[in-house]
């Protein structure tokens, strides 16, 4: 189980229901105060294949690549 989570931000993952690796669709899930959930889900048979928690860390990341460099948030 633990071995296909690597893999987590791939475009595909195992399906169980169609039998091999289907491209997954991204939806947000939660949004918490210090961290975001998506859950990865089969864009065939629309089965959950994951989720993937995206922590304070990795999202002030992100806000620093999308342009607010340098500027501390509130
Ligand atoms: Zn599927």
């Amino acid at each position: 189980m633990s071995r296909q989570f690597e893999n987590l931000r791939a475009s595909s993952l195992y399906c169980r229901r169609c039998g091999k690796a289907m491209p997954v669709r991204e939806r947000l899930l939660l949004i918490l105060p210090d961290k975001e959930i998506y859950d990865y889900r089969c864009t065939v048979c629309a089965d959950s294949l994951g989720q993937r928690e995206v922590g304070a860390g990795e999202l002030a990341r992100h806000r620093l690549v999308s342009g607010l460099t340098g500027k501390p948030l509130r």
